[in-house]
């Protein structure tokens, strides 16, 4: 039941991307920075650092409208996309597009706040909605689960960075609880993790903290043990 309504939120955030991908996106934030505006974008942006400080990645299991595309896309390409040099990528990339807008910032400084700038959905919003969605289209096709959250991903850096900071601070989040002697090994959870995990050799290890991890509860679910929990605790 949990999973066809983590689903049913995926697939109606997708279906709602049009109307507020300039909300979520990474190309509207430098077109308002370079005109000195804090767009929508940035601040849901912004939000989602604040949100992740307890929610951790929820947003990304069962909001986020790129990745419901990716999830359906991995029906053609189910690869496992996951490792440390992949995951790596999205910062990199990352850090030089945040460092870019808050030059611009700095350059038009004082910014103004305009929520909806870039609202309007005309020719040029259609052409940079369709570009966006090619890519993440493309992207996955090409590597495999969610790749697109595993290298590419603008959003992600910043629940990770909430993450980091609740966890120097000690602030209790949104976290998965193993069980390690309820698991007989049988490997289901990391075969169906969506981002393409080894939940089941963490579990094993007893620590099931990982940044990649979207909280997507899929391996909760469908473990036949119980070996995974969840709930809103500090780091161990
Ligand atoms: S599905 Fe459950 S029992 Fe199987 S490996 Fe994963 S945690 Fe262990
Ligand atoms: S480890 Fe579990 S909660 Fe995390 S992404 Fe994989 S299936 Fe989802």
């Amino acid at each position: 039941m949990r999973q066809r309504v983590r689903k049913g939120l995926l697939i109606y955030s997708a279906l709602m991307f049009p109307m507020t991908f300039f909300l979520l996106s990474p190309f509207v934030i430098v077109l308002s920075a370079s005109q000195g505006v804090l767009n929508g974008s940035a601040m849901i942006f912004g939000l989602l650092l604040m949100f992740s400080v307890i929610g951790s990645r929820l947003f990304c299991g069962w909001l986020c409208p790129g990745g419901t595309v990716q999830d359906y896309i991995s029906v053609a390409n189910n690869r496992h996309w996951n490792s440390k040099f992949k995951n790596l990528a999205k910062y990199i990339i990352w850090l030089m597009w945040f460092s870019f807008i808050v030059f611009l910032w700095i350059h038009n400084w004082p910014i103004k706040a305009n929520f909806l700038y870039f609202m309007d959905i005309n020719i040029q919003y259609l052409i940079i909605y369709g570009i966006v969605m090619s890519i993440i289209y493309l992207f996955t096709l090409m590597t495999g689960r969610r790749g697109m959250c595993h290298s590419l991903c603008w959003m992600a850096p910043f629940m990770v960075i909430g993450e980091t900071i609740a966890d120097f601070l000690h602030i209790p989040r949104f976290r998965l609880k193993a069980k390690p002697d309820a698991c007989v090994s049988c490997g289901k959870c990391s075969r169906i993790c969506p981002m393409g995990l080894n939940i089941a050799e963490m579990v094993k290890s007893g620590r099931v903290d990982n940044t990649e991890c979207i909280n997507c509860l899929e391996c909760v679910d469908g473990c036949p043990k119980k070996a995974i929990g969840f709930g809103i605790c500090q780091k161990q």
